[in-house]
């Protein structure tokens, strides 16, 4: 255990609980004397609703509360203070026009239930998001309602599944490859689907052989992440394509990846029929920490009539909703979906423009490729492909000393950076995958590649001390499986 809290309360990550500080009597104010005449508080509220005394509550200063949750917040690792280099996540710099437009007051105290006619800049909002979101991706259609890229697949499902069923059979089968996402084939069993594996070929896409001989007349559609999750773009997707729709199928895209492709190619042009968009992630929300996200999903016109309800028409120029549509799934969320996080994507969408948006794929595959040339020499590289927003490494020369992805990240740590995603994607032996985006400076790719290196170089020399890191932190290595399952929460000095 580091130095304790009593030595250096301000710079060890050794802060006593709130309880711990407490002292009886302190309280966090100081009032006057009253001037006017005092009144029971249980003859205004009613005894049930007035405590005695709070067991146990902390007593504290005001000061001393301030503090300790201003230090605990210096624990985080936030995208404010470094790169974030989880790979699938998407985990860019959220440009902080988002958050003020965000913060417009009739937008952030608009209320669901408001009425249309005093609606309108919301509903525009909404409507403008959808237009821009079809001519991204190429498709006819867009729901914002989904809270996320799971529930976006979901939706996106129930669309599939509505379609075929409306066609006679809802068929059997979603096909999903062996590199896929794990919500991808959890979605298709929730849907009642039974989910066939395809495998991917030695250059991690979707084996055509294999596919061509998974597809059947039961088949309803495959499930397919572009660019995939090992950072390859499927480049025979529109063969893909051709070999679902001869048999009747759909192809849903996994979009979670499209800031690989925005303003580059889009998904409708090569042949998905549906497909949904982490906002969230692509279009610029702060995530990762629990908050609200939305899974736009994005489809064809042959899979729209069947979009959840509401959906939103123009008439004599003002926006309403349509409630009444026989062939909708029905609504997959309350009201119309997480409006904050839509507003924050607008706004990014229209301060970076067509152009600006393409510029920004293209420096996120700069950034990934950026990464791999620096790395190359030092980690293997099991695809030869070439990179697109994200690189994926193997531990296996570093394994060869006894030291696996899981143990690398958690030095990274110690060189102040957030760990990259370890053991995903599942096709590549001890993935180490990367994923900069195009917000990240050359400087601190510099210095996470310098810290990874410095890594690779440790483990050659002493793979011990790797194994034990990391070093600098309140609680070291600990039994993963138990700090699950039984987590011991309170500090002991
Ligand atoms: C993040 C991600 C998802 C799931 O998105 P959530 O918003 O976390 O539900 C699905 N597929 C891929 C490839 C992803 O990276």
């Amino acid at each position: 255990m580091a130095t304790p809290n009593k030595v250096r309360p301000h710079i060890t990550q050794n802060e006593a609980l709130l309880f711990e500080l407490s002292s009886p009597g302190k309280i966090g104010y100081q009032l006057p004397d009253l001037d006017v005449p005092a009144v029971d508080a249980r003859q205004v509220l009613g005894a049930e609703n007035v405590r005695d005394e709070i067991q146990g509550f902390p007593e504290v200063s005001e000061v001393e509360v301030i503090r300790h949750f201003t230090r605990l917040s210096t624990w985080n690792y936030a995208i404010d203070l470094g790169l974030y280099p989880l790979g699938s996540c998407t985990m860019k710099y959220n440009p902080r026009v988002n958050e003020t437009v965000a913060r417009i007051d009739g937008l952030a105290w608009a209320h669901p239930y408001q009425p249309e006619p005093l609606s309108q800049g919301a509903l525009e909002v909404i409507d403008a998001l959808e237009k821009a979101l079809s001519e991204i991706t190429g498709m006819d259609a867009v729901t914002l309602q989904p809270a996320a890229g799971a529930h976006g697949e979901m939706t996106g499902l129930l669309l599939i599944h509505a379609f075929l069923a409306s066609q006679g059979n809802p068929r059997k089968y979603i096909l999903c490859p062996d590199s896929a996402h794990g919500t991808n084939p959890a979605t298709a069993a929730m849907i009642g689907y039974e989910v066939v594996n395809v495998k991917s070929n030695s250059r991690g896409m979707v084996d055509l052989d294999a596919l061509e001989k998974a597809v059947t007349e039961d088949t309803a559609g495959l499930m397919v992440t572009n660019p995939n999750t090992v950072g390859v773009f499927e480049r025979d997707i529109q063969k893909v394509a051709h070999i679902l729709h001869s048999k009747g199928a759909q192809i849903y895209m996994d979009g979670a990846n499209m800031n690989a492709l925005v303003g580059v190619t889009r998904p409708g042009d090569f042949g998905a029929d549906v497909m949904h968009l982490n906002l969230h992630k692509t279009f610029s929300t702060p995530h990762g920490g629990g908050g609200p996200g939305a899974g736009a999903v994005a489809c064809k016109a042959h899979l729209a009539p069947f979009l959840p309800t509401p959906r939103l028409k123009r008439e004599d120029g003002k926006l309403a909703w349509e409630h009444n549509l026989p062939n909708s799934v029905g609504k997959v969320r309350a009201f119309y979906g997480n409006f904050g996080v839509l507003i924050r994507a607008l706004a990014y969408i229209l301060a970076h423009g067509g152009p600006g948006l393409r510029n920004a794929t293209l420096d996120a595959v700069l950034n990934a490729t950026y990464l791999r040339k620096k790395l190359e020499a030092f980690f293997d590289l099991p695809l030869n492909e070439p990179s697109m927003h994200e690189v994926v490494f193997s531990h296996d020369r570093q394994a060869a000393q006894g030291v696996r992805t899981g143990d690398i990240a958690k030095r990274l740590i110690d060189y102040g950076f957030h760990p990259y995603t370890t053991a995903f994607p599942m096709i590549v032996s001890g993935a180490m995958m990367i994923e900069p985006t195009e917000t990240e400076p050359k400087r601190e790719l510099d210095a996470f590649a310098e810290a990874l290196i410095q890594i690779a170089k440790e483990i050659e020399e002493d793979p011990k001390f790797v194994l034990a890191a990391p070093h600098s932190t309140r609680t070291s290595r600990v039994d993963e499986t138990s700090a699950a399952r039984k987590p011991i929460l309170r500090w002991k000095p």
